[in-house]
C-alpha cells in the first residue's frame, strides 16, 4: 500500500527543470516555495534536466539568480551525463550535431569532436571502430544534411548517442524543440538505433546517484513520464509525476504519486 505523500518521510529530493520548476528560467507556480520547503526538512536537493543548451556552470547560475538554487546544490544536464559516458565508454573521437555548451563538455572529458563534414568523413570512419561514435544532442544549427549525414553514418554500423527520444520541452507558452526531435527526423530517413544516454537511461541514474549525498530514500519530480519516472526507477525513488492534464500513461514508468503542479495537492496515483 502506498503511503499518503508526506514530504518528511525523504532524505533527498531530484528536481527536472522544464514544465517542473521552471518554464524557459523562470520559477513556475509554487516552485520557490516547494524547494524551500524540502530543504527546511533537510532534504538535498539535485537538479537533474535533459537539456543540452547550457553548462552545468550556466544552469548554476540561472537556477540561483531565480531563487530555486543554492551554492552547492548538485546540477546534472544531459550533456554533461553523456559527455561522462562516452569518456567512460572509451570514445575518442566522435562526430556530433550537438549545442556548443554540450560539444565543449564532450571535449573537456578529452573526446575530439568533430563537427558532421559536408561529405564523407575521411579516414577512420569508413566502418565502426570502438573508439568512434555519432553524438546527437539539441542543436539550434542542425539543418537537413547534418542530421541526414549523422543517420547515413550511424547507418553504417556506427554508435549513436543522444540525450533524450522526448520531442520537446513545455516552455512560456510554447514548446521548447528538443533532441529527441532531430532523432525523430533521423529515424524518419534511416532504421537506426540510438542509445539514449540522458533520462532515462541507467547512466544517467547512476550520475544522479553519486551526487545525492545522501543514501537515504528520495523522491524525483518530473514532467516527463518517460524520462523522469523511468529514473526514479532505476534509482528506486518514489516518482512524483507533475501532468497538469492529469493523463497518465499505461506504456510508460508508473509514477507513484501525480500531481497537476508543485502548488497543488500530491495524490497517490491510482492504476485506472
Ligand atoms: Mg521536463
Amino acid at each position: 500500500m502506498t503511503e499518503p505523500f508526506d514530504l518528511s518521510r525523504y532524505a533527498a529530493a531530484v528536481f527536472d527543470l522544464d514544465g517542473t520548476v521552471w518554464l524557459s528560467e523562470q520559477p513556475v507556480p509554487g516552485a520557490l516555495d516547494f524547494v524551500a520547503r524540502c530543504r527546511e526538512l533537510g532534504l538535498t536537493v539535485t537538479f537533474a534536466t535533459n537539456a543540452t543548451a547550457f553548462s552545468v556552470e550556466r544552469i548554476t547560475e540561472l537556477l540561483i539568480e531565480c531563487g530555486l538554487g543554492r551554492e552547492g546544490d548538485a546540477v546534472i544536464t544531459g550533456g554533461s551525463v553523456v559527455a561522462r559516458s562516452l569518456a567512460a565508454l572509451g570514445v575518442r573521437e566522435a562526430i556530433a550535431e550537438v549545442p556548443p555548451a554540450m560539444a565543449a563538455a564532450i571535449a573537456a572529458e578529452g573526446v575530439e569532436v568533430h563537427a558532421v563534414p559536408d561529405s564523407a568523413p575521411g579516414d577512420g570512419w569508413a566502418a565502426p571502430a570502438p573508439d568512434h561514435a555519432l553524438v546527437l544532442g539539441a542543436s539550434r544549427a542542425a539543418t537537413f544534411g547534418s542530421v541526414e549525414r549523422i543517420g547515413h553514418l550511424a547507418s553504417m554500423g556506427h554508435p549513436l548517442y543522444v540525450t533524450s527520444l522526448d520531442p520537446g520541452y513545455p516552455a512560456l507558452g510554447r514548446m521548447e524543440p528538443g533532441g529527441g526531435m532531430l532523432v525523430a527526423a533521423l529515424r524518419a530517413l534511416y532504421e537506426v538505433e540510438p542509445y539514449v544516454l540522458g533520462k532515462p537511461s541507467r547512466e544517467y541514474a547512476d550520475v544522479v546517484r553519486s551526487q545525492l549525498r545522501t543514501d537515504g530514500s528520495v523522491v524525483m519530480f518530473g514532467d516527463s513520464q518517460r524520462a523522469d519516472m523511468g529514473i526514479a526507477e532505476h534509482l528506486g525513488a518514489d516518482g512524483v509525476l507533475i501532468a497538469p492534464t492529469g493523463r497518465v500513461r499505461g506504456d510508460q514508468s508508473r509514477p507513484t504519486y501525480v500531481t497537476t503542479g508543485l502548488d497543488a495537492e500530491i495524490r497517490i496515483h491510482e492504476e485506472a
